[in-house]
């Protein structure tokens, strides 16, 4: 933690700053290990200080020692003490998490300038350390060991819902504190809607049915998706985008080393999708960093140019094909970025047909 203090200060020349304030949940615990849902951090290049309120006293000085904890009353009381004691001027916020209350509230400090920052810790947070890597790898491996039990549970006459829910808790039975983000079981037509919410629709035979996951362990998410179908016997439709898909998440994982940028990477599965026709059907980025939050920097993606890929990163890679009234197709797993190009943190086979 004393090593991401130090990090975060030696941006703040870069960010013309002289103190950061965090209140987002992730940026929070990743600098200070404090996991409460209620917290503001305050740190200058001398000090660092972390104010909440009595539901989480105790819990602050346990989970974040490098931080002095504040005890907050009232909220005006801890930025008002910061503010008299600290020596800062200029104060970097996180734009993205601050809203026209809080902001109101701030510009009642007089003498301050609040400096509204587009990313914070994010571009820090991309890389992982040892530890974080270490708690990704157990929830992937949850993950595919849940992913494991689809050809059990998706049978004809099931609900999606009802596979969801036996995921869900296959992974939590299984060790995992909680899943990463609401599972998506999306069958028949409904594999054709990126973000489908599982509903009452049952499987039947002849479905296409995918499958979205990921596990939580110490904080940290995994992210899977396999794509399946119920029978032996697929129209040509169905190979034709699955082999699509397929092709296209080997050749962006074929590109993954460090210095390459998120839109090199999304390029090499988008044009080949696109090729095949289906450009206008594949409407999502191509990969996204996974941590402390599931969808995190840095990304796969059209809008990436400027991205660079650091090594130590962990990445997702799903490209799809959505048609919509027939189905979709998703393949996605989770990366890590080494030293000359990248490892599968997730191991689950690619075995699309599920015998009915
Ligand atoms: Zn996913
Ligand atoms: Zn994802």
């Amino acid at each position: 933690m004393t090593d991401r203090l130090s990090a975060i200060r030696a941006c703040f020349d870069e960010w013309q700053v002289d103190a950061l304030l965090l209140i987002s949940p992730a940026n929070r615990r990743w600098v200070s290990g404090f996991t409460g849902s209620a917290a503001q951090l305050l740190i200058s290049r001398q000090r660092a200080v972390l104010a909440t309120d009595s539901r989480y006293w105790e819990r602050a000085a346990a989970e974040a020692p490098t931080f002095e904890v504040f005890q907050m009353r009232d909220e005006k009381d801890a930025m008002a003490n910061f503010l008299a004691t600290a020596g800062v001027q200029r104060i970097g916020v996180e734009a993205a998490h601050v809203t026209l209350a809080r902001q109101a509230a701030l510009d009642k400090h007089e003498g301050f300038t609040w400096v509204p920052l587009p990313a914070t810790v994010e571009a820090l947070r991309a890389v992982k350390s040892a530890g974080e890597l270490a708690a990704i790898r157990a929830a992937a491996r949850l993950t595919d060991a849940a992913v494991a039990q689809v050809p059990r549970l998706a049978r004809p006459g099931v609900t999606e819902r009802a596979v969801a829910w036996e995921l869900e808790k296959f992974m939590r039975e299984s060790g995992a504190e909680d899943v990463a983000f609401d599972i998506i079981v999306a069958s028949g037509p409904h594999s054709a809607l990126p973000h489908h919410h599982p509903g009452e629709r049952v499987l039947q035979a002849g479905d296409i049915v995918i499958v979205d996951l990921g596990a939580q362990v110490d904080g940290y998410k995994s992210d899977l998706t396999r794509t399946f179908y119920l029978g032996e016997s697929p129209e040509d439709a169905f190979w034709s985008i699955y082999n699509t898909v397929a092709q296209a998440h080997g050749a962006a994982i074929g590109g993954i080393r460090p210095g390459v940028t998120g839109k090199d990477v999304d390029a090499l599965a988008r044009d080949l999708i696109t090729a095949a026709g289906h450009g206008d059907h594949f409407g999502h980025g191509t990969g996204h960093g996974v941590g402390l939050e599931i969808h995190e920097e840095p990304r796969f993606s059209k809008l990436a140019e400027k991205t660079i890929i650091p090594a130590g990163a962990v990445m997702t890679v799903e490209p799809g094909i959505y048609l919509p009234g027939y189905g979709g197709v998703r393949i996605e797993d989770l990366l890590h970025v080494t030293a000359d190009g990248s490892e599968y943190l997730s191991a689950a086979p690619k075995t699309p047909l599920i015998a009915v």
